[in-house]
């Protein structure tokens, strides 16, 4: 069984379409990216020599409003990869309701291996290649796996310099110095753990009685580890991609923290013993938040997870087979689509204020990303209840049924 990115998404797409009762041609219309533009990007290594990488913009669905979608460096991306996550992106807007469409961008580049000006060059002339068609009513970047708040400020600044004037809006998730938004970087993270508190409260349970495992220890996984330790949670085991490490009584998350800004990893933290990435998806805990890449939850792993709960920080974690396994398991699982979705509406604050030159506390972006997570928990957690729907099953339908309901209302040109 093809276990790929896009099969699972793919595969996603055909049983929400089948729940909603959509037709074939409405089905081809959502499977089918809108656009997608692929590039070299020859870099000028340091020692003079040229390395030429790949890069690629797919624009899955605009029918909602503009592109929104994250910009990711990483040796092995390719445009299937791309594609698959530029469709999460659309039902992923949707499910939350911002009014943007889907888009995913990707470099084949290993950031870890290259110098920040080579990082800079490779985002410069990236950036200058996909131009025409990004842009603040177009298409808009944020940070994703192996890129940073740096790399969206690189960004506007070639987009700005082209057009001759400053556009903060054409990227989010820039830093706060350019126009970035309070509370942008941990979002996604203070998403994740606002649906599994409301996960939790479903079942009976609070926060500060289960214990977490949390794989990946980036932007999202350590902020999750974070605001999940501050909420009382044990968070007995995490990892990145050198590693893991584990302590039965709770990791003191704060001092990782500094470890890991010390070393770069989490690897070596004193105190705590060492673990493999595959023993924290079968840690024994009651919330798993796989946070790192896609495909780690599979029909082989899935069967190892003790967790009660699984809540998906990456995008693309568990394939259909290991979804399969999951369910027929009892594992309550809270989809991607919903779980980090805080990171694109605290983005869209962010293009909000930038499009308005006004800007919010930290309070009120807190406060209206809470509000906005709530709001879509509980439509897809009522939908679920309602028609026996798995919640990936409850949260695709709507998300595909409002970008569906969009095409509809605008009608096929010509
Ligand atoms: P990041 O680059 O900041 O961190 C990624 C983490 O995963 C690192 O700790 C890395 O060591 C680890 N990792 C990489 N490869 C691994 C492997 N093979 N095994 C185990 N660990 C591995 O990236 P991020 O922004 O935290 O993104 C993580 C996931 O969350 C991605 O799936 C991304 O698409 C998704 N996501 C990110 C955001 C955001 O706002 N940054 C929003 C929504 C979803």
């Amino acid at each position: 069984m093809d276990t790929s990115p896009l099969a699972t998404a793919l595969a996603q797409l055909a049983s929400a379409v089948e729940i909603l009762g959509f037709d074939s041609g409405v089905h081809d219309m959502l499977a089918t990216p809108r656009r997608e533009l692929r590039v070299a990007v020859p870099l000028r290594r340091d020692d003079g020599s040229i390395e030429v990488l790949h890069g690629y913009r797919v624009q899955h669905n605009i029918a909602r409003g503009p592109g929104k979608g994250g910009l990711r460096y990483s040796p092995d991306v390719d445009l299937d990869e791309v594609r698959a996550l530029a469709m999460w992106m659309t039902w992923k807007c949707a499910v939350v309701d911002v009014p943007y469409g889907g888009a995913k961008g990707g470099v084949t580049i290993d950031p870890h291996a290259h110098s920040v000006a080579e990082l800079e060059r490779t985002t410069r002339r990236f950036t200058s290649e996909i131009m025409p068609i990004i842009g603040p009513e177009r298409d808009i970047m944020a940070p994703d796996l192996g890129t940073s708040e740096q790399t969206m400020a690189w960004v506007m600044d070639t987009y700005s310099t082209s057009v001759g004037y400053t556009v903060p809006a054409v990227v989010t998730g820039k830093p706060l110095a350019v126009g970035g938004s309070w509370g942008r970087s941990t979002a996604t993270s203070r998403g994740v753990v606002d649906v599994a508190a409301a996960a939790l409260a479903d079942a009976g349970a609070s926060l500060s009685e289960v214990s977490a495992a949390v794989q990946g220890f980036g932007n999202v996984g350590s902020h999750a580890a974070v605001f999940l330790h501050a909420a009382g949670a044990r968070v007995t085991a995490v990892s990145d991609q050198y590693g893991g490490v584990a302590a039965p009584d709770g990791l003191d998350i704060p001092r990782l923290m500094e470890h890991v800004a010390a070393t770069g990893s989490v690897v070596g933290f004193e105190g705590a013993t060492a673990i493999t990435n595959a023993d924290v998806l079968a840690a024994d805990v009651d919330l798993l938040v796989p946070a790192a890449i896609e495909g780690v939850l599979d029909a082989q792993s899935a069967a190892q997870v003790k967790a009660r709960w699984v809540v998906e920080g990456a995008n693309g974690p568990t394939t259909t087979e290991g979804d399969r396994v999951l369910a027929e398991r009892g594992i309550q699982v809270v989809p991607d689509i919903l779980a980090n979705a805080g990171g694109v509406v605290v983005s869209y604050f962010e293009w909000v204020q930038a499009n308005q030159t006004y800007w919010w506390t930290e309070d009120e972006i807190a406060e209206r990303l809470a509000y906005r997570m709530r709001t879509a928990y509980d439509a897809v957690a009522s939908l679920a209840r309602a028609e026996g729907l798995t919640l990936r099953e409850a949260a695709l339908a709507i998300g595909v049924r409002r970008v569906a309901e969009a095409h509809k209302i605008r009608g096929l040109y010509p």
